[in-house]
């Protein structure tokens, strides 16, 4: 049978210019790289691109407070002085900072993941893909993990005006926490996340026993799991837990969370993934045929995030791509194989026995198995969508055509116009870790 899927791809061609600051290891030029590949490739052809809505103060504070929200509205590099209390109160400093444009950051990579939700409700697509989004450690009142606004919450606030039942999964190296805890006394929203725990790993939540509180209680499933875990192991715990997922919550959409630190020698995550292992997981939920959003996350060793999301966003088009890069103004980056499935290298061993495996499974799988029935939610009146209808809104061009005046959103800068510095920071990292 012929493929169907319709994929509704999200990109801002201006995210990728934003920077946390020297030495910090999120890189948003990581989305240009990505871009540059899927284009390269020709992925574009397969699916509808659009430059997303840009999600407002209104937007955001449908989770978030707003004293917060318009803390960072108006906080900037330059008036720093002028906030010094706020800084520690709204977690903002270190692994958050401050950085030129940061408000128009957080706008542009959860409006495209709201723009997603919307799309999906309108059955405009069945799978909606923003690799900017999916920055799921931001709290109600504060940042945390360079995170700052919660697009994943924000959306799934959207899709829950259409969508009765709604199933997260994290693939993140981290625990899901803000997410988890957005939606914790809840039985609409089923939060799934799997993560290193232990050894005070960031951000220390998300053991076995968190499992949701009230209403909530059973849908947030957690699967901690130890270092060094391969591609086996890690689809051997995957694949059942999401499998008893889907027979006792029988969601109606999806988010899915595909943090690309969870790959082998990434710069602050401690698994050892390949590119095709973590594909295997979204290529599994793909074939579940639930409306789909798919958004980004962690992913700090920059060549091989950029190697991951464009063999996904392949994956969610079910297109064959060709394990020889295509020339991009990038190519260095992926010296020396130039390959988008380079044989994975590691030291660290795999410190999750079959038996660990098979007992936290069962654990998931027996709590599973307390929500008997899946709840009933009737529908009420549906409020207003988030965003204008479709047609109120600035029409798209066809990807294909050479005439159309936002070409040159395809035209992505030479790297070095803005990034010599921290691309060797990248290089250097790899080598010490
Ligand atoms: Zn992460």
């Amino acid at each position: 049978m012929s493929y169907n899927k319709k994929v509704a791809y999200f990109y801002n061609p201006e995210v990728g210019n934003f920077h946390y600051g020297p030495g910090h290891p999120m890189k948003p030029h990581r989305l240009s790289v990505i871009h540059s590949l899927v284009l390269n490739y020709g992925l574009h052809r397969k699916m509808q691109i659009y430059r997303p809505y840009r999600a407002s103060t209104h937007d955001m504070c449908r989770f978030h407070s707003e004293d917060y929200v318009e803390f960072l509205q108006r906080v900037t590099p330059q008036n720093l002085q002028g906030y010094t209390k706020y800084l520690s109160h709204f977690n903002v400093g270190d692994d958050c900072p401050v950085f030129d444009g940061l408000f128009d950051f957080c706008s542009m990579y959860t409006g495209a993941s709201l723009d997603g939700a919307t799309k999906l409700n309108n059955n405009c697509c069945d799978i909606a893909v923003n690799w900017s989004g999916g920055l799921h450690h931001a709290k109600k009142f504060e940042a945390s993990g360079f995170c700052y606004i919660n697009d994943i919450v924000i959306a799934i606030l959207e899709l829950l005006k259409y969508r009765a039942r709604v199933l997260y999964i994290d693939i993140d190296v981290h625990h899901g926490d803000g997410v988890q805890e957005a939606f914790y006394l809840t039985d609409r929203v089923m939060t799934v996340s799997f993560h290193k725990y232990g050894n005070y790993f960031f951000p220390g939540t998300g053991d076995m026993y968190e499992i949701g509180a009230e209403s909530g209680r059973y849908y947030s499933v957690n699967v901690p799991l130890k270092e060094g875990i391969d591609d086996t192991s890690y689809i051997q715990v995957f694949k059942p837990v999401i499998s008893h997922v889907m027979e006792f919550f029988q969601p109606t959409a999806i988010v899915l969370q595909c943090g690309a630190d969870s790959l082998a020698n990434d710069r602050l995550g401690c698994f050892s993934l390949s590119t095709k292992g973590h594909g295997e997981c979204v290529k599994f939920v793909r074939d579940l045929n639930v409306p789909l959003l798919t958004v980004g996350g962690g992913g700090y060793t920059l060549r091989n995030v950029a190697r991951c999301w464009t063999y996904e966003t392949s994956l969610l088009v079910d297109e064959q791509i060709s394990n020889e890069l295509p020339y991009t103004e990038y190519l260095e980056y992926f010296a020396p194989d130039f390959t988008l499935h380079p044989e994975v290298v590691t030291r660290q061993d795999n410190a999750n026995s079959k038996q660990y495996l098979e007992a936290i499974t069962r654990h998931v799988c027996d709590n599973l198995k307390m929500i008997q029935h899946s709840p009933s939610v009737q529908m009420q009146d549906v409020p207003c969508d988030a965003l204008p209808p479709e047609e109120e809104r600035q029409p798209e061009p066809d990807p294909d055509s050479r005439q159309n005046p936002q070409d040159t959103d395809k035209i992505v800068e030479p790297a070095n116009e803005y990034y010599a510095g921290d691309k060797d920071q990248d290089k250097m990292d790899t080598n010490d870790s």
